[in-house]
């Protein structure tokens, strides 16, 4: 089976900085990293260390060449990754010695994939295989309504939050994923508990607390924890888990020992600076000892 990934592809440049610039300031920079980012691209690349046949479905500007070569040394199936004329989306990330940060995100060509892609990609998709997708594209309504039309899993990261893109989905959905701040906005959008939603399966992630599923046709909870680890960088912990659970799932296994494998995977991400490029190999996973 394999996982088929509406999803963004950043270049994040990571500028560390002697304090984070005022208005106004010029500043100069002592260091610039560029790593691969965004959301698609991170549980891209997390499912694909968990051992799933990924497909890459997104889109890069003239200068993200490097970011589909990075995808696909990393593994994962870049035939459906365009080449377009916006520039690549990036994220600007000014970091300062103590750790606080200050990010100008620029969507670019994440927001103009097109519908002939997306059906072109889902072509080649067998019923059973799952298809993902989080709210930094365009065209997430369309493939949650073709995804479910040809039989696929339908899942959904609900992050970054925007209710109205949630709302457009949630009737195609098998499978929703929200981090607890999420699944709070998304109660108040719609007035209803994740439970209530007509979605099938609804995993809340709650960070050191571990992750929380809810069945959403028997209303059966099922809790999994987080690990005792030290966290030094939480950012992509997230990712990491969606990529684990729904790689997890793709292979077969049951809802809890997929949570329990992505948490685990989430662990050790925390422990790590940086994102797609630190995100564990399953064997890695499998031999942590906490
Ligand atoms: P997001 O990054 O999307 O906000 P969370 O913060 O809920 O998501 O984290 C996702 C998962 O990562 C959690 O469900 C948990 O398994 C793991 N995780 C996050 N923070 C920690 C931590 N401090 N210690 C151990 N595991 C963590």
């Amino acid at each position: 089976m394999a996982i088929w990934n509406l999803g963004s592809i950043n270049a994040d440049m990571v500028y560390t900085m002697p304090h984070l610039p005022a208005a106004g300031e010029t500043l100069a920079a002592l260091r610039l990293d560029r790593f691969l980012g965004g959301k698609g691209a991170n549980m891209s690349v997390a499912a694909t260390r968990a051992g799933s046949e990924v497909h890459h479905i997104g889109a890069v500007g003239p200068d993200g060449v490097w970011a589909i070569e990075r995808l696909k040394a990393y593994g994962a199936g870049t035939d459906h990754v365009s080449q377009v004329e916006t520039p690549t989306g990036h994220a600007i990330i000014a970091v300062e010695p103590e750790g606080e940060n200050q990010i100008i995100l620029f969507p670019g060509a994440n927001r103009v994939l097109n519908s002939e892609q997306l059906e072109q990609a889902l072509a080649q998709a067998n019923a059973c295989d799952i298809l993902v997708m989080q709210n930094e594209t365009n065209l997430q309504a369309e493939a949650a309504q073709l995804g479910r039309r040809m039989g696929l899993r339908v899942c959904y990261a609900a992050a970054p939050f925007d209710a109205d893109a949630v709302q457009a989905v949630l009737p195609y959905l098998d499978f929703l994923i929200l981090n607890e701040v999420e699944a709070q906005q998304l109660q108040l959008a719609t007035g209803k508990t994740p439970g209530e939603l007509g979605v099938k399966d609804v995993i809340i992630t709650l960070g050191s607390k571990g992750a929380r599923h809810i069945d959403g046709e028997t209303g059966a909870v099922l809790d999994v924890p987080a690990l005792p680890v030290t966290a030094v960088d939480t950012t992509g912990a997230g990712d990491t888990f969606t990529g684990y659970v729904l790689s997890g799932l793709d292979q077969g296994l049951a809802m809890a020992e997929a949570m329990a494998q992505a948490s685990r995977a989430a662990a050790l991400m925390v422990t790590r600076h940086g994102t797609a490029d630190v995100i564990p190999e399953l064997a890695e996973v499998q031999a942590a000892r906490f």
